[in-house]
């Protein structure tokens, strides 16, 4: 390790910049956040560094650098295009024996930038000792994904309670225990959703707890897994995958996704294919409330994003009137990913102005979806549960008004590896359909926008089974 990790401390100190160009502005902004006393030297200043020395946040010295520039400096940056001028710098300040980084030139620098990951008051610095830029800047963007936005104001959290748990909970190990309780449990999720006194009140009780052996509450995420593509999810929802104590999921949820699960934690297969309901409503929702009050942290996995068409609301009503904490995650609903993956922009503005979700499941072997609604000129359908009743459907839509060449995509698997795309008219489409053996899931899409397939279409091109919008 030729450069020794540190974080000097730079405020209100004088820090040298020798540069007036774009890479010294880049350096003088990092600068800036630590509040240093910035002056900088050179014979012609770029737009962005006389607009900071304007607004009185850095001081310009418009002209060639001298070595006695380098006097009184804490910290130097040599920035300048020219190698002898960023040579003599250095050997300015190593004279001194003033740090200093010359840009690009760890040979000649005495420290280097590291990658930073800033999660104030948390500071993550990344180096490779100045061998790889790239390869930093990479797992830096690997930090950045996998470290939650509030973790920082975890850790003012943290602070906050620290004395009092020390005081409280005398034995070390006991401490530490409950530390990573805190900091990897329910009250970290309500740090990080910004629920402060509910997150102070769940700590006090974790505290209470160690005393008296008191029971942990658990908690539920309603956590929305997208339409298949495990990439899609939200970094959240897989965050919390990968906690989870027990995951309750639904038929929806991709292997992939599933995958992500902890190997230890437990998998609770909640259904439910159509017609054979593997657990009831009730069931589904009197298990979470258990599990929760188990003290587990538990999470409840739905396809695509839980309030749309997803029961998510009836399952959280459930655990708010029995008191148990819970947070919703949205996901990328099945209009969302589908359309994206099919090249089918859902609205556009030659084509539609407006776009509704509806459901096409059947209820006794009718749809009841208020039809009349659904003539409106512009306007993009996307019907959900569409396949048993697509026949069905689609004459009824013709049947309110619109044309029966209106152009329909009926998408199965969407964002899967296998997706397909079925397109046709609102006349074509079922019979299309029932040439090409199509199983659940698919989402119908209807409307104009479904043309701009045949130019935007861009995944899985390789052997399409579509046909075109205009058959
Ligand atoms: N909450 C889910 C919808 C649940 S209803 C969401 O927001 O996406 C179930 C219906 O969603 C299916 O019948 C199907 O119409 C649609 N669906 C879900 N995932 C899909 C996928 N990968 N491809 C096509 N349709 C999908």
């Amino acid at each position: 390790m030729d450069f020794f990790p540190v974080f000097l401390r730079v405020a209100e100190r004088q820090c040298l910049v020798v540069g007036g160009g774009h890479i010294a502005y880049r350096k003088v902004q990092l600068l800036l956040k630590s509040n240093a006393a910035i002056v900088v030297v050179a014979p012609e200043i770029c737009a962005s560094l006389q607009q900071l020395a304007d607004d009185k946040r850095i001081k310009i010295v418009q002209k060639a650098f001298e070595e006695s520039d380098v006097n009184n400096a804490s910290l130097i940056i040599a920035a300048t295009s020219l190698s002898p001028v960023n040579a003599k710098v250095a050997e300015a300040a190593s004279q001194l024996n003033i740090p200093v980084n010359v840009v690009d030139t760890p040979d000649l620098s005495s420290f280097i930038f590291p990658a930073i990951v800033e999660r104030p008051p948390l500071t993550i610095a990344v180096s490779s000792g100045g061998s790889s830029p790239v390869l930093v800047r990479i797992l830096r963007e690997r930090l950045e994904t996998l470290i939650p936005a509030r973790f920082g104001t975890l850790a003012e959290f943290a602070a906050r309670f620290r004395s009092h748990i020390k005081q409280r909970v005398g034995d070390a190990t006991r401490r530490r225990h409950l530390w990573e309780q805190i900091l990897y449990g329910p009250v970290a999720e309500l740090v990080f959703t910004g629920q402060q006194l509910e997150a102070e009140r769940q700590l006090q009780q974790l505290v209470d707890s160690v005393d008296q052996g008191a029971q942990i509450s658990g908690s539920v995420a309603l956590v929305g897994a997208g339409p298949g593509d495990p990439e899609l999810l939200t970094l959240r929802a897989l965050r919390l995958i990968q906690q989870a104590d027990v995951v309750v999921y639904d038929r929806l949820v991709s292997t992939e996704i599933m995958e992500l699960v902890r190997r230890d934690a437990e998998k609770i297969y909640a259904g439910k294919a159509r017609s054979q309901h593997s657990m009831s409503q009730e069931t589904i929702n009197q298990l979470l409330v258990r599990l929760a009050k188990q003290g587990k942290q538990v999470v409840r996995l739905k396809g695509g994003d839980p309030f749309i068409f997803g029961r998510g609301g009836e399952e959280i009503e459930t655990l708010a009137e029995e008191g148990v904490c819970f947070q919703v995650v949205p996901g990328i609903t099945a209009a969302s990913g589908c359309a994206a993956y099919a090249g089918i922009p859902l609205t556009h503005r030659d084509y539609a102005q407006s776009c509704v979700f509806i459901t096409g499941h059947l209820q006794q072997d009718n749809i009841n979806l208020g039809w009349e609604h659904l003539n409106v000129a512009n306007q993009t359908i996307v019907v959900y549960m569409g396949l048993v009743g697509l026949p069905a459907i689609c004459q009824r839509i013709i049947e309110s008004g619109n044309k029966a060449d209106t152009p329909a995509a009926l998408i199965e698997h969407g964002t899967h590896q296998d997706q397909r795309v079925i397109t046709g008219t609102l006349k074509t489409l079922p019979e299309n359909v029932a040439h090409a053996q199509v199983s659940a899931p698919t989402l119908l899409i209807i409307g104009d926008v479904v043309r701009l397939r045949n130019k935007l279409a861009w995944f899985q091109q390789i052997s399409p089974i579509s046909s075109s919008a205009d058959d």
